[in-house]
Parts: structure tokens; sequence; C-alpha cells
């Protein structure tokens, strides 16, 4: 581990304000992905740790909900302002775990960031309604509630924002929460819990319990069983948020569920080929296209498929790829091996099934987890690419020559969280977007993730919005107060 980012490692986990180990001692190893090496090593919790991870929850909550919301936005604020302070080290402890490239890694914990800033403001903003009386010598109100103790599930593709984005809703609300990070990245959310502390969230308010995978199921469990707890806020995969969905129904869990995508990506003959093409190398190959929004789908009008290939070919030799923490890297690793055996099956059976394959194809020939970038043609609606999430640097084009045609291809999928638009036809830009079944629209950008506009998807894509003021009612009960007054 790099001496740089000493001061927020933590090799306990954070429960109660204090920086526990397991109630078993046992513990689990964080490695590099792009080089194998060990990074850390932190506490593999069981159930009956996340039972005391909601005690905890559980008695800090009084305190803390009856806070004004100013007085919660205090701490808010100053812990935004310590994820900014100290960027370079959790952007460095966050390529060493997942392995993105710095400037990435940076970029991320400024997003991270800026979800609790906005919250902080938010929190004052919780309004109820004063609502005409529907009956004399009456007054009807709502009030806006916390809904208690909530768990938050997150996943290693952004292993700060992702942390942020729920906590940050939850504490200003007024709850308090669990959250158990992925098995891959517990130690960026550790290390924004080592800037909680400092910021003066009180104990108990945020607890991260940490564990691998072998036991992510019990610990979905007991979140989800507890009847302490009054809501999940899980990201994740689809089939995953789908047993934990079921699980939270035999207690009526609230549930937001950001789940998996399989992003169309149009361009029409009318676009900007140049912003479509920067649009497309930015959108999918961030992250080494492990993101949920990433453009899965290529759909380009047949009359321009030609000239959009030869400029992404020129465009993707701009990418590097490498080790995150190297100078000038674009493209890291993906997050293991199974993700690149994920990726060489999509590969092999589009090839067995027709496709072209027009740059990369295979694993790097270095250390890690690297692919090729990649690019191929040809792709058909039977193939693996076009039906699940690749999740990895593979840009798939296919082509339509009708909008009809290529709206119902879109949106034929069992999936709805993101699309993207490429057009100067301003009616059709308004025609598409809206027949798109999908909860964000990218119109001539690939840029579509902030704080202050909702997140989430359509059908399988999940349920719920984060970011934005959605993101805090979805930690929030509405109270309706019915009031007779004499007359
Ligand atoms: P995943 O397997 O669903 O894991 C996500 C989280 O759930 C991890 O913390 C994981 O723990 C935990 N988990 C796994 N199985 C569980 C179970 N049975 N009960 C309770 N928790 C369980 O997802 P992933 O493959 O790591 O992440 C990639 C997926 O997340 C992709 O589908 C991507 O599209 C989606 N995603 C969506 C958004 C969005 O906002 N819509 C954002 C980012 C990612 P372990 O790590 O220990 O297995």
């Amino acid at each position: 581990m790099k001496s740089n980012h000493q001061t927020l490692l933590r090799d306990r986990a954070y429960v109660g304000g204090e920086w526990v180990a397991s109630l078993s001692g046992e513990t689990f190893e964080v490695r590099n992905p792009a080089t194998g090496e060990l990074v850390g090593t932190v506490p593999h919790m069981s159930a009956e740790d996340v039972e005391h991870a909601i005690t905890s929850a559980q008695r800090a909550f009084d305190e803390w909900s009856e806070r004004t919301a100013t007085e919660r936005a205090g701490p808010l604020r100053k812990w935004a302002r310590l994820i900014v302070d100290h960027a370079d080290e959790l952007a460095a402890i966050l390529t060493s775990e997942q392995g993105k490239p710095l400037s990435d890694a940076k970029n991320e914990v400024i997003f991270a960031a800026s979800f609790v800033e906005w919250f902080a403001e938010e929190a004052r903003r919780t309004y109820g309604d004063t609502i005409p009386a529907a009956r004399r010598n009456m007054s009807f109100t709502t009030v806006k509630e916390p809904i208690g103790v909530t768990a938050g599930i997150t996943p290693w593709n952004l292993p700060s924002a992702m942390v942020t984005r729920k906590a940050a809703p939850a504490l200003a609300a007024g709850c308090t929460m669990v959250l158990k990070p992925a098995e891959h990245t517990p130690l960026s959310a550790l290390a924004l819990c080592a800037l909680a502390e400092r910021a003066g969230i009180p104990p108990g308010v945020l607890n991260v319990v940490t564990a691998d995978r072998s036991a992510a199921e019990a610990i979905g469990r007991t979140l989800t069983s507890s009847e302490a707890v009054g809501k999940l806020s899980f990201t994740g995969s689809t089939s995953v948020g789908k047993i934990l969905s079921a699980q939270c129904a035999a207690t009526m869990k609230r549930v937001s569920l950001e789940l998996g995508g399989n992003s169309p990506f149009i361009v029409f003959a009318d676009a900007d080929l140049d912003v479509a093409v920067s649009s497309a190398l930015f959108a999918k190959f961030r992250n080494a296209g492990q993101t949920c929004i990433a453009p899965n789908r290529f759909l380009v009008e047949a009359s321009v498929h030609d000239e959009f290939v030869a400029r992404m070919l020129k465009a993707m030799e701009s990418l590097k790829l490498g080790d995150g923490t190297e100078a000038g890297v674009t493209l890291g690793p993906v997050i293991s091996e199974e993700a690149l055996r994920k990726i060489e099956r999509h590969v092999e059976n589009a090839l067995e099934l027709g496709a072209s394959l027009l740059a990369g194809g295979k694993r790097a020939q270095r250390k890690g987890n690297f692919f090729e970038p990649t690019l191929m043609s040809g792709i058909t609606e039977s193939m693996a690419m076009s039906c699940e999430e690749t999740f990895g640097p593979v840009l798939a084009l296919a082509t339509f020559s009708d909008e009809r045609e290529l709206i119902a291809r879109a949106n034929a999928t069992r999936m709805g969280l993101a699309s993207y638009l490429f057009s100067r036809d301003a009616s059709r830009i308004y025609r598409v977007s809206r027949a798109l079944h999908a909860g964000i629209v990218g119109i001539n950008t690939g840029m579509i993730a902030t704080e202050v506009a909702p997140f989430g998807g359509y059908k399988e894509s999940g349920v719920g919005r984060e970011g934005a003021r959605e993101g805090i009612d979805e930690f929030m009960e509405t109270k309706f107060l019915c009031q007779a007054f004499s007359a």
C-alpha cells in the first residue's frame, strides 16, 4: 500500500462509532485487480455482527432524527468538504481496490461528495403540504418523517459514489443506516466513514459492515428480515435485486433498487458524428465498461455506419490500457477473472453467430484482469451481448434504417435504465426520447449522471430514484395530520 493514503486506510469495520473486528475474528483480503497485490485486510462479518450494527443504528436514531434539519446539515456539509479535501487519498484507495484510472477515481470521489453536499441542502427542504380541507372546521396537513433505521447494499463498480448516494439522503432525512459494501471494494466505504467520523456524524448514525461474498446472502437476509430496519436501498444486479425485494416483502420494507441496464446508444444519420463518437468513447470505455449506464447496444443508422466505424477506430487509438496509477492510463482492468470470462464468452458467442471483430477481442498480454478495447459490428438480437450487460470494454454495433423499427428494438429488453440518442432533428429528438422506455435519456451527450437530477430505471432496472429531490423522499414517510378544531 502506498504511503500517501495511509491515513484513511482502515482494517476494521465501523459500527456504533467504533472501529471493530468481526465477532469471529475472521478477516478477508482485498486485492488490486491490476496487479493482484494485497491492498488491505478487513473483517469478515456475519449475521450476528450485522445484528449489532442494527442495534447501534436503532440507538442512534432518536437523537439524530430529533435534530432540526439544519443541525443534521452541519456535519453533512463538513463531511462533503472533508471528502473533497481528501480526494487524492480517497482516489488512491479507490484505484488500488477497484482499478479505474486515478483521474476517474478522483472524479468519482468528487461526485460522491456532491451527493453529500446536495442532500445536506435538501434536508431543509423536506416540506409537507397544507391541503385545503375537504370538510369544515378541519385542517389538513402533511409532514415528512424519516423512515427509521435503513440498510444499504452497494456494488464494487462505483465504490464511493454509491455509498454517499445512499447514506447522504438517508442521514439528511434523519434516518440511520447500516451499509454493506461489495466484497471487492470495502476500503473506499471505510475511508468515507473515517471522514464521517471526523465530520462529527454521531456514533451509530452510519455503520459499515464488511464481509466477503460467502456471507453476502446471510447479511442480506439479516438486513431484509429485521423488523427494526424500515428500508433497504440496494444497487447491484437485477438478479440479486429481485431476491432482496422478495425478502423485504415479508416485513413490507420500503425498497429502492438501482439495478442493471442494457442501454441502447442510438446514432441517426443526421447526428454530429464527432459528438456521437466522443460520447461513445466516454460512455462505453469509462470504468472499463463497468457502469450500469454503459451503452450496451449501439444502433447506428445504416447510411453512416461505415463512417461511424472509421471515426470510432480512430478515437479508440487514444485509449491507453494499464494500471490506473500509471500516468496517462485511461482504461483500467475489469474487476475479476470471472468478469473477464464473461466478456470472453460474449465475444465468442457473437463471433460464432456471425459478428465481425474490428479491434481487440481478447485479454491483453499483461498481468492483471485486462481486456483489450474492442469494437464489433454485425451484432444481432439473438447474441448474448444484446441480451445482457457485457460489463466490459466492448463496443458492439448494429444498424437500423427505420425509426419505428429502431424504437421497437431499443425497447426490446426488460431493462430500462439509460438510453442515448444522437440527432440534430428537434422533432425526432422529442419523438424518440419520449418513446424510449428508460429512466434517463442522454440527448447528444454521454454524460448523464448528476446529483441534481433523478437517477433510476424503468422495468427491471429498478424501483425508485436516487439523487435530486426524489432521492431524499425515498427515505421519508408522509404523515397526514387530519385535525378537527372548534369553530
Ligand atoms: P451484485 O452481485 O448484485 O452485488 C451487489 C451487492 O450485493 C454487493 O455488495 C454484493 O456483495 C451483494 N450481494 C450479492 N449477492 C447478495 C445476496 N444474495 N444478498 C444480499 N446481498 C448480495 O452486483 P455486481 O455484479 O457486484 O455489480 C454490478 C451490477 O450492479 C451491474 O448489474 C450494474 O448494472 C449494477 N449497478 C447498477 C447501478 C444503478 O444505479 N442502477 C449502479 C452501479 C451498478 P458481494 O460483493 O460480497 O458479492
